[in-house]
């Protein structure tokens, strides 16, 4: 029987995202590529992948979805750059984009963020008030089929319930379709659908940790809370002084008692940090 199951490909604008992402890597960035084959022995395999903004402003696809869907456009260069680690034979190791400076008019105070910044990005000077701890935080889930070992990747989010794969394990599935010729009873569903078993190992973690910030000439004002991972993780220390450039999000923990003030559930997601 003929394998029929289509893999849904990347739509349009992420597919215009990829190739405007590999072409700004490939014209600007192929020093950075031959340079880190020489790096086998970096002390984490994390690789901040500096990238200039204005030329991300440059291009007339990258700063639309950037400036859109930043988060997302961002993940969509981190694919690339995988591939092209990849193709470069730079062995283990992960490059994350870390695009910095951002025009001036992206530069914001803290204390004047409100709601209708979430989902923008934004530049700020901040000091920083308190330091969380390191936290390892579930990005990729990895759940395997406890009947046929079938793989699926679920990616996941910080601070929110673990998700599941959506349905049953695929392979599974299309044999009970057979077997059952095109009605698979709820109860087997059901089963076909616990079979798909979380996994350690395969499992991707990643550290982050929450930074609380305040501008810097307002140091009685209300803080809030920077989310950075990797490399910036352990990084910084109560008093520095920083350029936060991030997305702003609203925070997903409800268990904080800041009702009357809107300000405090609202949490810059850092993409790069510059050091002042
Ligand atoms: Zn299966």
């Amino acid at each position: 029987m003929p394998d029929e199951r289509v893999f849904p490909g990347p739509s349009p604008a992420q597919a215009d995202t990829l190739n405007a992402w590999r072409e700004l890597f490939e014209s600007k960035h192929s020093q950075d590529f031959k340079a880190l084959k020489g790096t086998d022995c970096l002390e984490q395999p994390i690789f901040p992948f500096v990238v200039d903004y204005r030329d991300i402003d440059q291009d007339d696809v990258l700063s639309l979805y950037f400036n859109e869907t930043p988060v997302d456009t961002i993940e969509l260069a981190n694919e690339v750059l995988r591939t092209m680690v990849a193709e470069y034979e730079v062995s283990d190791i992960r490059c994350i984009l870390r695009p910095l400076a951002l025009p001036a008019e992206r530069t914001k105070q803290i204390s004047s963020l409100r709601m209708r910044n979430r989902g923008k990005i934004v530049s700020s000077i901040v000091r920083i008030k308190d330091v969380g701890p390191r936290l390892g935080y579930l990005q990729e889930a990895l759940y395997v089929c406890a009947r046929c070992e079938s793989r699926e990747f679920i990616k996941q989010k910080i601070a929110r319930e673990r998700k599941r794969p959506e349905g049953p394990c695929q392979i599974c599935y299309e044999k009970a379709m057979e077997a059952f010729e095109g009605k698979v009873p709820y109860g087997v569903y059901e089963r076909l659908r616990s079979s798909m078993k979380l996994t350690a190992e395969g499992s991707f973690y990643k550290d982050i940790q929450y930074l609380s910030v305040s501008d810097i000439d307002d140091s009685s004002g209300q803080p809030i809370w920077v989310v950075i991972d990797d490399e910036y993780v352990d990084a910084y220390n109560i008093g520095d002084t920083i350029r936060i450039n991030g997305v702003v999000q609203i925070d997903p923990v409800p268990d904080r008692n800041f009702t009357k003030d809107t300000r405090r559930i609202l949490q810059i997601h850092a993409f790069s940090i510059e050091g002042l």
